[in-house]
């Protein structure tokens, strides 16, 4: 590949539509970036050290016997090199980000400064116990308002994101039918409309999973879930709210029928946005449930991290928790690392983790449910539904809503592809959102709807702001509609054009190969 000394290769020109062409591939503060290796070389080095004298080397046969390959460049270029990349990010401090199944909201700066005082940012998880009181009081205060909000029994703090948490729950679910002998109960009942991670958890702890069918109007079909009930079924996992963002209502019913039956009940918590400060899902005869506090209680988690998902626990549950977890003895906090007999968690299950959680996470989550206080969190699942209602009724005449006929949604707003053009897709629609200045929507999820668009607002935005998306997503969906060629080609606008997500999903390139040919990174 052809690559001058500032990084400008002749194919970057094609990024955009516009027959104007920049020398660099620049276009005014749209900067264009060559990969890191093309940049730099692994001839040079970025710092000035002085000859090293000869010593003989004490390495034994660890020495390396090859070069390291690793590009040198000064600081500014390195430097400048991951903000120009920064830059080609899109951010929910840019703008509204419409991600259904996400909860990508505003994280309140007040988190931050929590976040970042010292006493919590510079902690190392080995350090005595005498000297990090305020850590372990926050993580105990942080507990007891997650089993407030949720009427459950108990909570384990230390999993780190939502999918970690499931496994957890579901490991918790296999130590006490093991203990009661019934470790044979290996089928866990899934709804069709769950998210990836639920059928891949039970999946990864040894179970089996089946399918429950879904009714007309996007709920779990509670019959078909009641007949499937037996002895070799260990529980189902259900989300409430669920992907298609509306509220089961039968849970209730459908925990009774489990318990009766011998299982257990793992919701998937990921949506409590939705219903946080309005319902707890003890009462509905949960088992387990992982809160993403990433979700939930704000926290910035854009490129896949960081995330926290503490996993609350029924009666029946608590015993087989993990370790470890924060009590209070004395007037003291102490950290319990070991199963105590006839305590909590006397049978748990073991660890998830090495250490004790996502301290920060911790930090933020507890900052905002303080500042909400239980009036401000009641609000802010009030505002989540009325947001996405007011998506959902905005665009309903535009786009088709599958579930629209069956009464107001919770937190997202569910689209098809029912009435577009033919030969145009929800790709399409996405693509076209992305040079109107919009990460697009989450698409084709759930999968129980043809081309599904899953919009969730979040009760951050303005209705100034949900005006101006839906203006945006209202003029794509008309031109995908009326079948305008020019949006099979988009975005026009974005430094790439349309990329084999296919082909970078399954055969990623994540290292550089000095030797392969261009065509064949995943670009
Ligand atoms: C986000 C999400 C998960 C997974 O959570 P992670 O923190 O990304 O692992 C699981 N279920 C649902 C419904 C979700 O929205």
């Amino acid at each position: 590949m052809s690559v001058n000394q500032s990084g400008w290769r002749p194919e970057m020109g094609d990024a955009t539509t516009n027959a104007r062409t920049t020398f660099t591939g620049n276009r005014a503060l749209m900067l264009e970036e060559a990969l890191i290796f093309e940049i730099g070389s692994t001839e040079t080095t970025g710092v000035d050290i002085d000859e090293v004298p000869t010593v003989a080397s004490r390495l034994g046969n660890h020495a390396r016997t090859s070069p390291i390959g690793l590009p040198g460049l000064s600081e500014p270029e390195a430097v400048r090199h991951y903000t120009r990349l920064s830059r080609q990010n899109y951010a929910i401090d840019l703008g509204l980000f419409p991600l259904g199944s996400c909860t990508m909201k505003h994280n309140p700066r007040l988190n931050e400064r929590m976040a970042r005082l010292p006493g919590f940012a510079d902690l190392h998880p080995l350090g005595p116990i005498d000297t990090v009181q305020g850590a372990l009081e926050v993580i105990h205060q942080l507990a007891h308002w997650l089993v407030t909000l949720t009427n459950m029994d108990s909570v384990a703090m230390s999993p780190k994101a939502g999918a970690h948490g499931e496994l957890c729950g579901i490991l918790a679910i296999k130590a006490a039918l093991e203990k009661r002998g019934e470790g044979h109960r290996k089928i866990i009942l899934v709804p069709e409309s769950a998210h990836g991670t639920n059928p891949a958890t039970a999946a990864f702890a040894g179970f089996k999973v089946e399918d429950i069918p879904a009714t007309p109007d996007g709920r779990v079909d509670t019959q078909a879930l009641k007949d499937r009930l037996g002895p070799d079924v260990a529980g189902v996992m259900i989300t409430n709210p669920n992907t298609c963002g509306l509220f089961e209502r039968d849970l209730k019913d459908i925990s009774d029928a489990v318990h009766a039956a011998g299982g257990y009940v793992y919701c998937d918590g990921a949506n409590f946005n939705a219903i946080v400060g309005r319902v707890r899902p003890g009462d509905l005869g949960v088992d387990a449930m992982h809160i993403n506090l990433h979700k939930t209680f704000s926290t910035p988690h854009g490129g896949g991290g960081p995330g926290s998902g503490p996993v609350v626990f029924s009666k029946a549950l608590t015993p087989f928790a993990p370790l470890p977890f924060v009590e209070q003895q004395d007037g003291k906090f102490v950290l319990v690392e070991e199963e105590t007999a006839g305590e909590h968690h006397a049978d748990s299950f073991g660890r998830m983790v090495a250490f004790h959680g996502q301290m920060g996470m911790f930090t933020r989550a507890l900052s905002y449910i303080l500042s909400h206080g239980a009036d401000g969190l009641k609000q802010v699942s009030e505002d989540a539904v009325l947001n996405a209602n007011y998506v959902l009724r905005s665009l309903d005449d535009t786009l088709d809503a599958p579930f629209g006929q069956s009464g107001p949604c919770m937190h997202e707003a569910l689209f098809s592809d029912a009435n577009l053009a033919d030969g145009f897709s929800t790709l399409d629609v996405a693509k076209g959102l992305i040079d109107e200045g919009y990460h697009p929507m989450t698409v084709y999820f759930p999968l129980v709807v043809h081309g599904a668009m899953l919009v969730e607002p979040t009760e951050t935005e303005s209705k100034a702001a949900l005006d101006q998306f839906i203006g945006a997503l209202r003029s794509v969906a008309e031109r995908a509609k009326a079948g305008d060629q020019d949006l099979k080609s988009a975005p026009h606008f974005a430094p790439r054009r349309r990329l084999d997500e296919t082909l970078a999903a399954r055969k990623p390139v994540l290292a550089w190969k000095d030797a392969l040919p261009t065509a064949e990174a995943a670009e």
